[in-house]
């Protein structure tokens, strides 16, 4: 009876004793990773090159690049129809042709944003037309649809046991565009306390929350502080990863609490207007249900329409100009040993505790 009793205090401590310890670090969190880019333009002189060269052309090089993530998402910066005209008085508008999506596709591209100032370049009838397409084609989209509830509401994804919500506005967005109850259109970022509160029920819904903001000046290198200040209390609100996109070049990244903010990652499939435009880059997140655990950044020039993994001295630029927001390590060659080129941002919890602390150090 002693022993009998003996035991079962053993027992019974034992499983207090393993009931107290936190959760998380007895079990290795779920990671799932994101591929993302910032303006796809499958309009204008692009589709030019697309009926030369063919329509997996634009993403021919970094394919693998756009494909080995869980989740890959971009800004598509343009309509796909084969209907309307140019809307009156816009200097540029982008409108590609519903096959184009396959460029897409081929990409590995999951989810787009439309929230954008060409998406409705060609009107409502095209802008409706990109729509179906993309549903067509299973690539989601978020930031726009038939109505405001619609264009506000977030589109989640779920992958490796999470549910990652993404949510997409414009703040650059010409007169008459932004969805309301009864028109279709895109997701304005003007209404602060709308877009905050999107991202609340988006996080009380989801694990992460991914919200891509079309937004700041053109040609700008650095975003302004007004911007600075709403990305951070988008990532206080719930959000995990700001992706930045509308100036057509890099600006900065910033690790802010347990989320990242990409302020503007330039143009990806697009025929920049200058040598900067040509330069930008492709971002790997590596995301728990905590937050944020590391990420790449993949420095890109485009060459006709086309990214690829940036060499020399372009690599070099864009690696110095991200290095001095950040002490960017250079990154190691990658699992399967090829030489290429890029940076790793590598924070890591010192421990679950500390992360939960939101506390990362560098390694
Ligand atoms: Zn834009």
């Amino acid at each position: 009876m002693k022993k009998y009793t003996t035991s079962r205090i053993f027992i019974v401590s034992f499983l207090i004793l393993i009931a107290g310890l936190p959760k998380a670090v007895s079990a290795q969190a779920n990671e799932v990773s994101i591929a993302a880019v910032g303006d796809i333009n499958l309009g204008g002189r692009v589709q030019n090159f697309i009926r030369q060269k063919g329509l997996f052309y634009p993403i021919a090089r970094l394919k693998p690049l756009l494909t080995s993530t869980d989740i890959t998402f971009g800004n598509l910066e343009c309509a796909l129809s084969s209907r309307g005209q140019p809307v009156a008085g816009k200097e540029f508008t982008f409108c590609g042709q519903p096959e184009n999506v396959k460029t897409l596709k081929a990409g590995g591209f999951d989810i787009v944003s439309v929230a954008n100032n060409h998406s409705k370049d060609f009107g409502e009838t095209a802008f409706l037309d990109t729509l179906e397409t993309l549903e067509a084609s299973r690539v989601r989209f978020v930031g726009g649809g038939k109505n405001l509830q619609a264009a506000v509401n977030p589109v989640i994804i779920k992958k490796s046991g999470l549910n990652i919500a993404f949510l997409a506005f414009s703040g650059i967005l010409p007169y008459g565009w932004s969805a309301t109850d009864i028109k279709p259109g895109v997701a304005s970022l003007r209404n602060a306390t709308l877009v905050k509160e999107k991202i609340r029920v988006a996080k009380s819904k989801a694990d992460l929350v991914i919200v891509s903001l079309h937004w700041g000046v053109e040609l700008q290198s650095q975003p302004l502080k007004e911007q600075k200040e709403l990305a951070r209390q988008l990532i206080d609100v719930g959000a995990t990863a700001i992706i930045g996109h509308h100036p057509h070049v890099l600006q900065p990244i910033e690790v802010y609490k347990n989320g990242l903010i990409a302020y503007s990652l330039g143009n990806f499939i697009f025929t920049p207007g200058s040598p900067a435009g040509s330069k930008s880059a492709l971002l790997h997140l590596k995301l728990d249900k905590y937050g944020l655990s590391s990420f790449k950044v993949w420095p890109v020039k485009i060459t006709s329409a086309q990214p690829a993994v940036a060499s020399g001295k372009t690599a070099q630029e864009i690696r110095s100009f991200l290095r001095k927001q950040f002490n960017l390590e250079p990154g190691r060659l990658n699992s399967t040993g090829e030489a290429l080129s890029f940076y790793t941002f590598r924070y890591q919890k010192k421990t679950v505790f500390k992360k939960l602390a939101r506390s990362y150090f560098i390694f």
